[in-house]
């Protein structure tokens, strides 16, 4: 395992919202949305975290990025707590997002040129060095400098989504936020798009958390991967030994739903029954391994115990009581 400290390390984070109910608005409860995920982003990799929606993805995310706050645990940057570096537009530069609805992130009113101006005018680059730099980041995402004068409802999907990326790459970030990026376009765009992401990161060394309810995209463009389902992790790991020897009911459920091309693929599927029903609302998880309404696997204990993290393999650990807390490979 390495031993350089991390770009990014998430430690026992938990985010609970208050149910309100009443003429007062009265707090009743609260919807645990984030429960005690940890993990951390080495330096130029892709960290993929996957699980469908409701499961906690994107608040995750908008923690991270400093759009939200936590209930409790720790972000680091480069080993520094992201609490105290928050205030200083140095962590704003570093730590980019790109949202999953380009039409909505993009701005009707400004043109491209005014919507890639505005992060570099904050981070205070200089007026004169603002359009060489407007003509550079369309260049990189290989869109004409002639769009400079265009408005978002001009473009298509793809090309907004390729201005939001540009308007996250301007002031150099090294780390990019993911949300979903290309699930609002059409499959052969989502693909043209993930190549770009890929020739960027390649570029610029960059590290992304890509978030992603599709795990076919994760496959071949993610480094490792964490599974989250209603707000815990439940496996975590290199791409490669999660996609091969999945360990968790829920991850299995999950590759055996991605669609293949060729038997080859088809054979790699892992046999398991589909996930059945429906993910949960998080104010009303189920006790003991939150997933054992669902599971196949179901037992006993399941209803009962939280399952512990465990290791199943060379930084491969997975939640699920079919694996002891001494099954350490
Ligand atoms: Fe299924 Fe039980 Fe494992 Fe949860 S702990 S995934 S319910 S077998």
């Amino acid at each position: 395992m390495s031993t350089e400290v991390p770009l990014l390390q998430v430690e026992d984070l938990t985010k609970l919202f208050p149910i309100r109910r009443g003429l007062f608005q009265r707090v009743i409860g609260h919807v645990r949305a984030i429960d005690g995920v940890g993990f951390d982003i080495r330096r130029g990799e892709i960290f993929g975290l996957a699980g469908e929606s409701g499961s906690g993805k994107s608040t995750l995310a908008r923690i991270v990025v400093g759009l939200d706050g936590a209930s409790s645990g720790r972000i680091r940057f480069v080993g520094e707590d992201v609490h105290t570096l928050r205030g200083t537009r140095g962590f704003r530069r570093r730590v980019q997002m790109v949202f999953q609805n380009p039409g909505s992130s993009l701005n009707p009113r400004r043109s491209i040129e005014q919507t890639l101006s505005v992060p570099l005018r904050f981070h205070g680059i200089a007026p004169s060095a603002i359009a060489p730099r407007v003509r550079e980041l369309l260049e990189m995402v290989e869109l004409p400098a002639s769009f400079r004068a265009k408005y978002p409802f001009e473009l298509s999907g793809g090309q907004k989504q390729r201005v939001a990326i540009a308007r996250a790459l301007a002031v150099e970030p090294e780390l990019l936020v993911l949300d979903e990026p290309t699930s609002a376009l059409d499959v052969s765009v989502q693909a043209k798009v993930i190549e770009l992401l890929m020739r960027i990161r390649n570029e610029l060394d960059l590290s992304y958390l890509f978030i992603s309810h599709d795990l076919s995209l994760m496959r071949n463009f993610t480094t490792r991967i964490a599974v989250m389902y209603l707000g815990k992790l439940c496996e975590m790991g290199f791409t490669g030994d999660v996609f091969d020897h999945p360990a968790h009911p829920y991850t299995q459920g999950l590759i055996s739903s991605v669609p293949v091309v060729s038997e080859e693929e088809a054979a790699l599927k892992p046999a398991v029954e589909r996930i059945r029903g429906e993910i949960p609302s998080p104010a009303n998880v189920p006790p003991g391994c939150s997933f054992h309404t669902r599971c196949p696997a179901a037992f006993r204990p399941c209803r009962i115990d939280d399952p512990a993290f465990v290791q199943v393999g060379f930084e491969h650990r997975t939640r699920c009581h079919l694996f002891p807390r001494d099954s350490t490979a």
